[in-house]
């Protein structure tokens, strides 16, 4: 008998915690309870977990002259923080293992999944990016599930990210073979996970 839930990593901001750089928070109830159905969520918060205040001086995504990716204040880039990104997600690892999906904070230059603007070295800005903790998230985990609020709002990509969510966790709990209904469940959901718009 299955005795745990999957659990979900969630941006602090969406669960209520008011994190966010101007103190406020961004709680969505619908959310919450349609999550609480299926999953424990484990709530981060990266900007707060390496020190910036709250409030703080907004951040965004910088793409330099040469590709590289930083992570900048807006208004005064000299403040960078790209590094304490990447220790604080690298420290987190061993968390990011346990975890059957993520549902992050939309278009925020840490968490955002998808669609983030960033500014580049010619002052050009497009909206092609991913939150730089989120894409560390991707780049270690291909298969995990991830979301954010503005693709679950939908009934039916939130019924995909559960039925995803949960194959992800009978394949990830069931040992080195995944079983049969894992991967039956994994390939149901190739689909909406190829959608750029999840
Ligand atoms: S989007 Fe992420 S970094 Fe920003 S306040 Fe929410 S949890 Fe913190």
């Amino acid at each position: 008998m299955q005795l745990r839930h999957p659990l979900v990593g969630l941006s602090s901001c969406l669960g209520g915690q008011k994190v966010r750089y101007d103190g406020t928070d961004k709680r969505d109830d619908g959310l919450l309870a349609e999550l609480d159905l299926f999953a424990d969520l484990v709530p981060l918060c990266p900007e707060v977990a390496i020190g910036l205040g709250v409030p703080r001086a907004p951040i965004q995504l910088n793409v330099l002259e040469d590709g590289r990716l930083r992570v900048r204040g807006v208004a005064d880039p000299s403040l960078d923080v790209t590094e304490d990104l990447q220790a604080y997600a690298e420290a987190c690892l061993p968390l990011f293992e346990q975890l059957d999906g993520y549902v992050f904070k939309a278009r925020s230059p840490s968490c955002g999944p998808r669609g983030v603007l960033r500014v580049h070295g010619d002052g050009r800005e497009d909206e092609q990016g991913r939150g730089y903790f989120a894409g560390f998230v991707r780049r270690h985990f291909p298969l995990m599930p991830l979301a954010d609020e503005d693709a679950l709002a939908d009934p039916g990509r939130m019924a995909a990210f559960e039925r995803y969510v949960k194959a992800y966790f009978d394949y990830h709990h069931a040992g080195e073979e995944m079983n049969d209904g894992a991967s039956r469940g994994l390939r149901a959901d190739r689909d909406w996970r190829r959608d750029p718009g999840r």
